[in-house]
């Protein structure tokens, strides 16, 4: 079986109402059978897992005649369970799982991509899964005993991220969204014409500079090296002004980050808003979830708890994560979308609800964005280094 364990991370996750645990992140690439003229199709299986739960990302790379469905079958070997599904629909009997295409992800062409996820429990083996196939057509090396798996600590060495370009740059898309940035009009190492760099609170040792590294279109986005500590502060803003915008904020960005969010609080977006004296808006993370914060009584959504917790999400890390938000500024609402899906944790409507937006809906005044900042605010534990690109905000929603 044509199984291969890239690496093994070890991160730490805060579970619901769990210690500290251990978590083990796989990643497993099925590459595709045949040759290059042959139909097939290759399977990344990228796994965050905890004691008890886990996460999986799933990217299906089809090659062959155009599909207009698709529908992928694989085994657990252990006693995973598939409890959540997005972008997919996800059932699972025994141990064989079907995973078919959402009304929206169905035409895969020859080449084409398609990426679906999931949350599901486990209790004592969790395996990487095995005997990929799509619409009935094995992913390779069906019929043999997969390898042991050898896991490496992560702590040798950071994976080297390589130039990706994988979409264009959003400018067909933005419409009259007042950023619409892909960062290529950027010459030097240092932001400069729509961008600045600034240190709201106070700048330590955090940097932000243009990269050409790792993008996420063309050749050029903004790379933040965060530190840890209060005081090493770093963001780069927009020079726009965003307050004639709305009446709902819409904000969509491609980020990619290295380093799993930690436990203490941390903040990559922030905006100044003026219904709390210019004091920001953040989003950001605690307790290893994504989370959104209010600078100016530090409300959190959605409330730290861990059933509140347990409805945000982590950013995955190493990969370009589809980022998009609403900031309503006539209520205080907001919705976040990670990778197309809604986030439970991280919607406040005019209800409060215990454990995700009570708190946060303590304050009855609308938000009021005044700009886009992008960079690393940690308050305690916490180095990350993130990159930026296609970033559109504007009074419409832009998809992924
Ligand atoms: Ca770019």
């Amino acid at each position: 079986m044509q199984i291969h364990p890239s690496r093994i991370l070890r991160t730490p996750w805060t579970a619901a109402g769990a210690a500290l645990a251990l978590a083990l992140s796989l990643f497993v690439v099925v590459p595709a059978s045949g040759t290059e003229a042959a139909s097939g199709c290759r399977v990344v299986y990228t796994a965050d897992e905890w004691t008890g739960g886990y996460t999986a990302q799933v990217r299906v790379v089809h090659t062959g005649s155009a599909l207009s469905g698709w529908q992928l079958t694989w085994s657990y070997g252990g006693d995973q369970h598939v409890t959540s599904a997005w972008n997919a629909t996800v059932a699972q009997t025994g141990n064989s799982v079907t995973a078919v295409n959402a009304a929206w992800n169905g035409a895969l062409a020859d080449g084409g991509t398609v990426d679906f996820g999931l949350q599901g429990t486990w209790q004592s083996a969790h395996p990487a899964p095995t005997g990929f196939a799509l619409n009935g057509v094995s992913c390779g090396g069906d019929g043999t005993s997969p390898p042991t798996p050898t896991p490496t600590p992560s702590a040798t060495s950071t994976p080297t991220p390589t130039p990706t370009p994988t979409s264009t740059p959003p400018s067909a898309e933005c419409g009259n969204a007042a950023v619409c940035e892909d960062f290529e009009d950027q010459a030097g190492p240092a932001p400069a014409g729509n961008w600045h760099f600034t240190a709201p609170d106070c700048q330590g040792t955090g940097t932000v500079a243009v990269d050409t590294e790792v993008t996420h279109s063309g050749t050029r986005s903004l790379r933040v090296d965060g530190r840890a500590g209060y005081c090493n502060h770093a963001f780069v803003a927009a020079t726009t002004d965003l307050s004639s915008v709305g009446p709902v904020l819409y904000v969509r960005m491609w980020v990619r980050h290295t380093t799993a969010l930690p436990a203490a609080h941390v903040a990559f977006v922030s905006m100044p808003d003026s219904s709390q004296g210019g004091k920001a808006l953040r989003i950001g993370g605690q307790n290893g979830a994504l989370q959104w914060n209010r600078e100016s009584d530090d409300a959190t959504l959605p409330a730290q708890s861990p059933v509140g917790v347990g409805l945000s999400r982590s950013l995955p890390t190493n990969s370009w994560q589809c980022l998009r938000f609403a900031v309503d500024t006539s209520a205080p609402g907001l919705d976040t979308w990670l990778d197309d899906e809604l986030v439970p944790g991280l919607h406040a409507d005019g209800v409060p609800t215990q454990d995700v937006d009570a708190q946060w809906l303590s304050r009855t005044t609308a938000p009021r964005p005044t700009a886009l900042r992008l960079g690393w605010e940690s308050y305690g534990t916490g180095d990350d280094t993130l990159w930026f690109d296609d970033v559109v905000a504007g009074s419409s929603p832009v998809g992924c």
